[in-house]
């Protein structure tokens, strides 16, 4: 039984199954094939039928819930990550110009994952609103900020590794800060 729901994470089938534990124990939902791989899942719609709104936003919710647990994810280390930036900043310092401009890359790259995400977030709150007041919004259409969030935190990771690595040299090193820059 799979039926059109798509998994809400990565867009593939979905099989259905009965909730064994948990409060929607007894309760049927829509698991992605690529489970345990991908984390995907939905109550099942045919629970909903009845067109109860409790359940409809319920419905949502867990839609926004599993969508959102990777972006969640990505805010709350890009924000670790800028604090790392900071604090190496501040104990280490710059010894070279270039090195400014690596802080100043993986700083912008996490600024823009946390801006992407914080924007995917309030887009999908808006859609739940929507349907609770049946108005008409289209689902949103995030792939281009998920792609622009996942690029850029991969971006400022690999800028923040190169810096890490460049403090370590500065600690082990202090003979070439003096020679340098
Ligand atoms: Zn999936």
């Amino acid at each position: 039984m799979t039926g059109d729901i798509k998994c809400p994470l990565c867009g593939s089938e979905t099989v259905t199954r009965l909730a064994k534990k948990g409060q929607n124990a007894g309760h049927a939902f829509h698991l992605c094939i690529h489970y345990p791989k991908c984390k995907g899942k939905m109550p099942s719609v045919t629970e909903i039928e009845g067109k109860n709104i409790a359940y409809y936003s319920a419905l949502v919710q867990a839609w926004i819930q599993t969508r959102m647990e990777r972006d969640k994810t990505l805010c709350t280390l890009s924000a670790a990550g800028i604090g790392l930036l900071v604090t190496l900043l501040t104990t280490i310092g710059v010894h070279f110009r270039w090195e400014l401009i690596l802080y100043a890359f993986a700083f912008v790259g996490f600024v823009i994952t946390i801006w992407c995400t914080i924007s995917i977030f309030m887009r999908n709150s808006k859609y739940i609103e929507s349907i609770v007041d049946e108005s008409e919004i289209d689902k949103p259409n995030l792939a281009k900020l998920d792609y622009c969030a996942k690029y850029a935190f991969i971006f400022a990771v690999i800028c923040s590794i190169v810096i890490g690595f460049i403090a370590a040299w500065h600690i082990l090193d202090p003979v070439a800060n003096n020679k340098g820059g």
